[in-house]
């Protein structure tokens, strides 16, 4: 393990085979864009190959089987959606989902092993609106909740403190661990848009009671109203809960002149909570922090954050 170590990012070409179709804003175009972003990094960031296919246990650790089924299944009957929800598909988006939870799963290793310190992974497609029975949103499977189970059952680790900064709210992963002690969800997101989840008062359910934290903001909010909610909840529950690795819901369309988010966040604001997210790790002993792509669809205002982001995470 190390404190201070490198910063690893992961981006693949193999990313671009989930053909969304045209005009959808969770496009290939987007990706390719942030790709060349990510390509021009200083060499000290230190690229992180693909990993490996998440295994169909590990998609179960937060999913339910028949649903990993149908999403294998619709995707060999080359439906345009799958059956469950808004998530448009093609004849390889089953593989390229597979790929991407497991290259996260992979970025999580390598910090367990002390490869990097921190690390940021651009897959695609997204994860935080899939729950365990249900792809919608965009989203096949959730990277960020099958990550957290991961590093209870693969690395032991206990207390999982999930971050998620995308411009909607992660219902998905909101649902899988409502009633979960052990993993701290905290979304920042705008209120009154989709998935329409994500009230200040859900707080949990039964022994996951306060380990459920929605900050909901106003619409044309800039980043400065999300800092100071950050330091007056978010800051305070994290340093509470004292998590043993931080995993981060890293949408970039609370970014001003996102077409579909309604928040004006700057670089400057992903780049405040990347170190504060950074800080709290290093506070609780560890400095484990390892991000995935969610949203963010003006593709240079997306390369210019998620850029932001990856620089604060060595920079805290
Ligand atoms: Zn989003």
């Amino acid at each position: 393990m190390s404190e201070a170590g490198n910063i690893g990012v992961h981006y693949a070409v193999d990313y671009e085979r989930h053909d969304t179709g045209p005009g959808h804003p969770e496009s290939v175009q987007r990706y390719q864009v942030l790709r060349a972003a990510l390509e021009a990094l200083p060499p000290a960031i230190v690229r992180l190959p693909a990993g490996r296919r998440a295994t169909v246990a590990e998609i179960l650790l937060a999913h339910e089987h028949r649903y990993h089924d149908l999403v294998y299944r619709d995707t060999e009957s080359l439906a345009d959606f799958l059956r469950t929800g808004d998530t448009a598909i093609c004849e390889h988006s089953y593989d390229v989902a597979l790929e991407a939870c497991g290259a996260f799963l992979a970025a999580i290793d390598a910090v367990m092993a002390g490869v990097v310190a921190a690390a940021f992974c651009a897959v695609r497609p997204p994860g935080h609106h899939a729950t365990a029975s249900r792809g919608m949103g965009f989203c096949i499977f959730n990277h960020v909740a099958v990550g957290a189970r991961y590093l209870q059952a693969r690395h032991g680790l206990q207390r999982i403190a999930i971050i998620d900064w995308d411009v909607h709210h992660g219902n998905g992963t909101e649902e899988i661990f409502i009633a979960d002690p052990d993993v701290l969800y905290v979304s920042l997101h705008e209120e009154h848009i989709y998935p329409y989840t994500g009230a200040a008062s859900t707080r949990g359910r039964g022994p996951g009671l306060g380990a459920n934290l929605n900050i909901p903001l106003p619409r044309h909010s800039t980043g400065a109203l999300a800092l100071a909610a950050w330091d007056a909840q978010v800051a305070p529950a994290l340093a509470a809960f004292k998590p043993e690795f931080v995993l981060i819901s890293a949408g970039f369309d609370a970014r001003i002149d996102d077409p579909i988010g309604g928040l004006c966040w700057d670089d400057a604001t992903f780049s405040a909570m990347t170190r504060h997210c950074v800080r709290l790790a290093r506070q609780c002993g560890h400095g484990r922090v390892v991000s995935v792509l969610e949203g963010g669809y003006n593709p240079q205002g997306l390369a210019s954050a998620a850029v932001a982001h990856v620089l604060a995470l060595g920079q805290p």
